[in-house]
């Protein structure tokens, strides 16, 4: 039983064989995938309105959150805006997000990273939803914000690729870190660390699929069948059983962003 915290199955990777992608999770054990639905090059908010979509299809499968990533805070219009915060109003929603600061591409300046996510947290604030968070290599400033920003239903840092000192300043923030495929590879040992020393009750996994396939499918496009390979590494990480981690992250995810059991 194990729950994808953060997949991008709306991506043109799964354009023609999603339904065998889906297959796979559901033998691999899974018994829900949230979509990141995000404002997409070309089309903007109704990139995210595909991923609702795609959740409403399969309710029993899938979750879904709207949000605009740090890389296209600059081209997010005022009118985005507003339709972003018409999208996190439906029910069907669970979190607004991923927001946050992506300060390793830098594709939009720093300042308006930091604007758009603040906004996005008073928004999550507002409607009473939690925050799915994206950072890199920006911990401090992104700390700084959710310090100032994040309202009482907290959420997730999702991908976390940081160490055990950054871990500990979501966790007093009383936020979930979420570990993807990074998790396997062999340079990450910070990872690895933040991971083993974190409370059980605020982990979950991920795939942030097609990206960060774990090991041993690196290289290949990621799907959340996988997701698997980094809960087993998660366990192996903490000294417990597989069962321990699936229970676990699946109880975490479905609290946090108040998931359907
Ligand atoms: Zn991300
Ligand atoms: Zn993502």
């Amino acid at each position: 039983m194990l729950i994808d915290s953060h997949a991008h199955l709306d991506f043109e990777e799964y354009g023609t064989d999603l339904s065998a992608v889906i297959e796979r999770a559901r033998a691999a054990g899974l018994v829900r995938i949230v979509l990141i639905g995000q404002w997409r090059e070309g089309s903007s908010m109704d990139g995210a309105a595909a991923a609702i979509e795609l959740a409403k299809r399969e309710p029993q499968m899938f979750s879904a959150t709207a949000g605009i990533h740090p890389h296209d805070a600059a081209q997010a219009t005022a009118e985005d805006l507003v339709e972003l915060e018409r999208l996190c109003s439906d029910t069907g929603v669970v979190a607004v997000g991923e927001c946050g600061l992506d300060y390793h591409y830098d594709r939009s300046p720093r300042e308006v990273q930091r604007e758009r996510f603040a906004l996005q947290l008073r928004l999550a604030k507002k409607l009473g939803k939690p925050v799915v968070i994206h950072t890199r290599e920006a911990d401090l400033d992104t700390a700084e914000i959710l310090q100032a920003e994040l309202g009482p239903d907290g959420g997730v840092v999702h991908c976390f690729t940081s160490d055990w000192a950054a871990a500990q300043r979501y966790l007093s923030l009383g936020l979930h870190l979420s570990f993807s495929g990074v998790l396997t590879f062999k340079t990450a040992d910070a990872v690895r660390d933040a991971a083993a020393r974190a409370p059980l009750d605020r982990l979950l996994v991920e795939t942030d699929c097609p990206f960060l396939t774990p090991v041993p499918h690196r290289g290949k496009r990621n799907e959340p069948a996988f997701v698997k390979l980094t809960a087993a590494r998660l366990a192996e990480v903490r000294g417990i059983s597989l069962a321990e981690v699936e229970q676990a992250t699946t109880a975490n995810a479905r609290r946090v962003l108040r998931l359907p059991g």
